[in-house]
């Protein structure tokens, strides 16, 4: 029986602290310079990014829905067209598409509560121009699939990758397999830093000039104005923290995935749960665990007995998927992300958390099974 602890969800100070004196060196460093909008830092950035991932062009944007916006923009969608999005992810993805002049169609999700295949076929229409995956949970889905159903159909493919950068599937990374993919910088974020920031990401050149516009009032290097743009700009402030924490990232991935098998170990053998597949489950996926979400039997009784014990717990998206959202009125499959919207949950899953922190929260939910 370990003793009582206090596990918030999320620790933004402690992790802050940890490396307290680097993080004031790099502002010190920016600030001093005055180096505040499109200066070395986020150049800097950008190139490792693209040296991380493996790609031509990696564009800081000012956040992860943005670059998604931007994304679906440089890509060109004709007004009215349909783009396939799943149900279960943040509704910044459905209003990329919506500002981007489509209309989101819902796509069910599987068991691993990502997008799935089956249910894109059945939505696909004549009017139907792109599939946004969303590679949830820091988990990448099954992209041979994907993107054979959208060379099939004539369709372009746009990763809503913002909780998957590191994540791989077959060895190639997230947001590297369709026209291009976002990635957000947002705090609670694997890669995360002190506000909000994003990127796009992409191998197509006509695509990363018109990005490179878009996210600056459509000018060009030259001052012309090419086309209207927005004011998008990843800040230099932020980009200098990011360069930094991307040098060190793999070892937070490493720490995620012991984290994950740890729980894994210890709750594998409740029938009453529904876990994430364990991160050496198969050669295929290599999963970073954004968070850790699971399905629960009795989950509002779970969540209360876990919270009078100290263990803090959320619900993705308050507990709603798109299609529950009645004013934004979107339709589409959702059967599965119905049923599946009762019982899901996360659990404490960030690197300021210790191996006894999981056995505690493992130990409180064997309790309360029993
Ligand atoms: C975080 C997130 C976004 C948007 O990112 P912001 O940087 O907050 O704009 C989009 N889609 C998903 C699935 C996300 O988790």
């Amino acid at each position: 029986m370990l003793s009582p602890r206090t596990i918030p969800f999320f620790n933004y100070p402690a992790l802050f602290a940890k490396q307290e004196q680097q993080f004031l060196e790099i502002i010190n460093d920016v600030l001093r310079r005055g180096a505040y909008i499109m200066q070395k830092d986020l150049a800097e950035f950008e190139t490792s990014l693209a040296q991380y991932l493996g790609v031509k062009h990696a564009i800081g944007i000012a956040d992860g829905t943005m670059a998604l916006t931007i994304g679906l923009k440089a890509t060109g969608i004709e007004d009215g067209s349909e783009v396939i999005v799943p149900s279960h992810t943040f509704v910044a993805s459905a209003a990329a598409i919506n500002h981007a002049g489509g209309i989101p169609v819902l796509a069910d999700c599987g068991l691993d509560h990502l997008i799935s295949p089956a249910s894109i076929e059945r939505l696909i229409t004549p009017k139907t121009r792109a599939i946004m995956p969303v590679q949830l949970n820091g988990r990448t889905t099954e992209m041979d699939v994907i993107l054979d159903i959208a060379q099939n159909h004539g369709l372009f493919v746009l990763e809503d990758s913002c909780q998957a950068l590191g994540s791989k599937y077959k060895g190639k990374f997230a947001g590297t397999f369709g026209k291009a993919g976002a990635f957000s910088f947002y705090p609670a974020k694997t890669l995360g830093c002190f506000g909000d920031g994003g990127a796009l990401v992409t191998d197509d050149d006509t695509i990363a000039q018109r990005a490179y516009l878009l996210r600056d009032h459509g000018r060009g290097p030259d001052g012309n104005i090419w086309c209207y743009g927005f004011n998008a700009r990843l800040d230099n402030l932020q980009a200098a923290i990011l360069k930094f924490k991307l040098k060190e990232y793999d070892k937070d991935i490493i720490r995620r995935r012991e984290l994950a098998a740890r729980y894994h170990e210890s709750l594998k053998n409740l029938s009453e749960l529904c876990l994430p597949p364990s991160p050496d489950s198969d050669d295929n996926h290599f999963d970073i665990y954004q968070n850790y979400e699971i399905e629960a039997e009795s989950r509002d009784e779970l969540r209360v007995f876990l919270s009078e014990r100290g263990v803090s717990t959320i619900m993705q998206w308050g507990g709603n998927t798109l299609h529950q959202f009645e004013m934004l009125g979107l339709k589409g499959i959702t059967t599965y992300t119905e049923e599946m919207t009762k019982r899901f949950m996360l659990l404490p899953m960030n690197t300021s958390l210790s191996d006894e922190d999981i056995d505690y929260i493992c130990e409180c939910i064997n309790m309360f099974y029993k």
